[in-house]
């Protein structure tokens, strides 16, 4: 069972990580997760990555990603905070390694960082060897000394230009200096940054290079992404994708660039750029077929559980959470769900149709 959520505030200056303290449970109150099995598909691929999307809300339009005018969930579909710790840490205890939380805008939900406090506990007994988030950055200068305060040692930023007049029409939101403002704040905190750039024809494509320089020049990672037909926008997708096969050969005109044999399980291949001496990735999901080695899994807001990004088929975990207070059945479930990872995707951005191939928005699975 989980324990009541009563986070007590503590000081900015007390660095030191101790969930249990910090949450008020007492000392005899176990926080520690009892031994289960670990989860593996019938392809042998262990999941040891979970990607909670908290929310389906945020504070930026991306043209790629969302409509101008969206249809937010009811907040009455949402998972409570206690519910989403309730169910990632039942995949901690199934030996999920790495959380990251993500959205929508995960730092404009309520109360967010009482759930990251709460879940840091999994750090500290060593469960979890990763709590992290992916941000647009916009509410990162108030939130980055307790993100460090609670374990998060790296954080993705997505930023896909330097111009704050190109950040205004991709994000629909003049918040740029606001961004700037956050990874700085994050930086000063000791939270180490990656910046995740969408790449698109026509808007940022030549502007790849500046923002490899400017990222590596302040100690962090760039990596690069193929636009990805998730969900009904307001734009045709097809004018704006743009292949980083045509992106990496340009780059390589200008730099040196080196193949890193990393592997993060994910659909991201990395190279070390010579010249600046930093890593910059490539997410390739249109080109490139990363499913062989995939070990995530993705939970939305709603507690429904993706297996694959690319495919609509899900497992509803919220309504067997909350048929019972006992997490045997919903062990059972998840057990279910990885029992039906597919073994890959199928995106295509139909040309005929202009369809999306997978009609949920980004911002609803998590990106
Ligand atoms: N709001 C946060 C952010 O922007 O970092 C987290 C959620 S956002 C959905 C996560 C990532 O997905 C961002 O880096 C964003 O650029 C990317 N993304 C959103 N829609 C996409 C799409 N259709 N194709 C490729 N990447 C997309
Ligand atoms: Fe919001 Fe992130 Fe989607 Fe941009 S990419 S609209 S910041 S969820």
């Amino acid at each position: 069972m989980t324990q009541p959520f009563h986070i007590r505030k503590h000081p900015s200056h007390e660095r030191a990580v101790s969930a249990s303290r910090m949450l008020d449970i007492p000392a005899n109150v176990q926080t520690s997760l009892p031994a289960r099995s670990g989860l593996t598909d019938p392809f042998g691929r262990r999941v040891t990555y979970l990607r909670v999307s908290v929310t389906d809300r945020c504070d930026f339009r991306c043209v790629y990603c969302m409509a101008e005018d969206m249809q937010f969930l009811p907040k009455r579909d949402l998972l409570t905070l206690e519910e989403l710790d309730r169910l990632s840490s039942a995949f901690v205890e199934r030996g999920v390694r790495r959380l990251r939380l993500t959205g929508g805008e995960p730092l404009v939900r309520r109360n967010l960082m009482q759930l990251v406090r709460r879940l840091s506990r999994h750090l500290e007994s060593g469960a979890l060897q990763e709590l992290t988030l992916t941000t647009n950055g916009s509410q990162l200068a108030q939130h980055a000394a307790e993100l460090a305060d609670c374990g998060v040692r790296r954080i993705n930023v997505s930023l896909d230009t330097m111009n704050p007049e190109r950040f205004r029409q991709i994000t629909r939101r003049d918040q740029f200096a606001r961004v700037m403002d956050g990874i700085r704040a994050a930086q000063a905190s000791g939270i180490r940054i990656k910046l995740n750039a969408v790449a698109l024809k026509g808007v940022n494509e030549f502007e790849l290079s500046e923002m490899t320089r400017w990222a590596h020049g302040e100690n962090m990672d760039l990596t690069l992404i193929e636009t990805m037909p998730l969900g009904e926008i307001d734009e045709d997708r097809t004018d704006r994708y743009l292949p980083l096969s045509t992106v990496r050969h340009r780059l390589a005109q200008e730099f040196t660039l080196t193949d890193l044999p990393e592997r993060t399980g994910g659909p991201a291949r990395y190279v070390q750029v010579e010249e600046t001496g930093g890593k910059l990735g490539f997410i390739t999901p249109m080109t490139h077929n990363f499913c062989e080695g995939c070990n995530r899994v993705r939970l939305t807001c709603t507690g429904t559980l993706y297996m694959c990004l690319g495919q609509e088929d899900a497992a509803d975990l919220r309504s067997v959470m909350r048929g019972s207070e006992s997490d045997e059945t919903l062990h059972r479930a998840i057990d279910e769900a990885i029992s039906r990872k597919p073994k890959g995707h199928d995106f295509v951005i139909d040309r005929t149709t202009k369809r999306p191939a997978v009609s949920r928005h980004m911002s609803v699975t998590g990106g």
